[in-house]
């Protein structure tokens, strides 16, 4: 076959897209019953937009965005591209309603499709999903563990095992300090250095440690936490004791950094143990200085964003992905028998019943074929002799047992299967 989806593109058939949904209805219950509201944002923006605020030396800005080559003719400003998350977008919209100024309290969710040039592996793609949240206008402690509370109830919800790791980057007081230490760090170290960081020493020194390839000497690196300011020790306390009595379990991590200058204090990062080499299922935290950096008023923020795929590997690893269940399927064997079927079938739906009307221009035989192939429950078989009598045949697969009943009793008889 020549016309192949894209390498990175996927295509989710059946289990596969219920799978995500599942996912996606669960965190849009847990987000709803903590008051986040539903914001969509383009999947387009103008290329300025990350540059401002992923940042120039990030790797989504340096390496993975998909550019637009052609702009709307309307619109003359240099390029478009698909966006790489969700973040940014959501942002610039809040700014431009206008809420930073008159409205700054705001908690919002999002969810969809983001765009990456990555190297395509296991948990990897080019086109992957977020279900991301982000809280405006709060700087209290109080909200960073709120957060990591409401992960901990949709992590419940999916029955999978996370961790929950968390850090404290510092704010503009004290971060400062801790980069020059890194610097020098790296500075000293500077031969020992992968190219990529080499270069990110001049630009960034902070993403050095997050740098996989220079792992074991990012581990006798400085630590942020060492050169918090008394503000930023006293959130970092507050948010730890906040989830001690949530119950909440986590592990402080002091690699977990973020490269950029309005990201500050709070930082975590939600690890599946089931999903291979790409671990990182959630990535979140404060960035008090990002709404202003994009022109916005001076409103902090934090948020997170979790990665669908690598969600529903671990769902699938652990065995919890959703089944589909049909209820029945309803064979119907002659005209008259259709005519009865196609108002049983409505009746049993109305009842939120899953029903699947079979072809009757196939063999009877084949019928309960197609039956127990769909993994119906049971089987709701008219025929002549039924038609004449008044009643259905209602023949549990599972079982192997059928009985005759009246037509009006068959939805209440499959529900009450269900719920036993
Ligand atoms: P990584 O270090 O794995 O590249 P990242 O720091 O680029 O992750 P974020 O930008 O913080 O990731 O995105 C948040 C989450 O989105 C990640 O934790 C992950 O679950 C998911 N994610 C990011 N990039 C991809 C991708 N290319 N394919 C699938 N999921 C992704
Ligand atoms: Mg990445």
């Amino acid at each position: 076959m020549e016309l192949t989806r894209l390498r990175g593109f996927q295509d989710l058939i059946g289990p596969s897209a219920e799978t995500f949904t599942f996912i996606e209805d669960c965190a849009r219950r847990c987000v709803e019953r903590h008051c986040f509201r539903e914001i969509r944002i383009p999947l387009v923006e103008r290329i300025e937009l990350y540059d401002r605020s992923t940042g120039e030396t990030s790797d989504i800005v340096q390496k993975q965005m998909y550019k637009i080559e052609r702009p709307p003719e309307s619109d003359a400003t240099g390029a478009m591209v698909l966006r790489p998350e969700g973040t940014p977008g959501v942002v610039r919209a809040y700014i431009e309603a206008g809420l930073d100024r008159r409205e700054p309290e705001q908690r919002f969710f999002y969810s969809g499709p983001m765009l990456r040039y990555e190297r395509p592996q296991k948990g990897r793609y080019r086109q992957f999903h977020q279900f991301g949240v982000e809280v405006f206008g709060r700087s209290d402690a109080l909200c960073d563990a709120e957060l990591l509370v409401m992960i901990e109830e949709f992590r419940r919800e999916l029955g999978i095992r996370l961790t929950f790791q968390i850090n404290s980057i510092g704010d503009a007081l004290c971060r400062p300090g801790f980069r020059e230490a890194v610097l020098n760090f790296g500075l000293k170290h500077r031969d020992e250095l992968c190219e990529d960081c080499k270069q990110r020493l001049t630009r960034n020194p902070l993403r050095l440690l997050d740098c996989k390839i220079d792992a074991a000497l990012v581990e006798s690196a400085p630590r942020s936490i060492d050169y918090l300011c008394p503000g930023c020790r006293a959130h970092f306390d507050k948010v730890k004791d906040l989830l001690g009595a949530a119950g909440v379990e986590f592990v402080e991590n002091p690699r977990l950094v973020r490269g950029l200058d309005y990201y500050t204090r709070t930082t975590f990062e939600v690890i599946s143990a089931d999903v291979g080499a790409q671990s990182t299922v959630i990535a979140g935290g404060r960035y008090d200085g990002l709404i202003e950096a994009l022109g916005g008023a001076p409103v902090p923020g934090i948020g997170f964003a979790m990665g669908v795929e690598r969600l529903a590997l671990a769902l699938e690893t652990a065995g919890r992905a959703p089944k589909f269940e049909v209820d029945a399927a309803i064979i119907s064997i002659g005209d008259a028998a259709a005519r009865k079927a196609i108002t049983v079938a409505r009746a049993m739906r109305e009842r939120g019943l899953r029903v699947e009307m079979l072809s009757p221009e196939r063999r009877p035989k084949a019928l309960l074929g197609r039956a127990a192939k769909i993994g119906a429950r049971f089987a709701v078989i008219i025929g002549e002799n039924e038609i004449q009598k008044g009643v259905v045949v209602l023949r549990d697969l599972r079982a192997s047992s059928q009985a005759e009943l009246p037509e009006a009793q068959v939805a209440e008889t499959v529900l009450a299967a269900r719920a036993g």
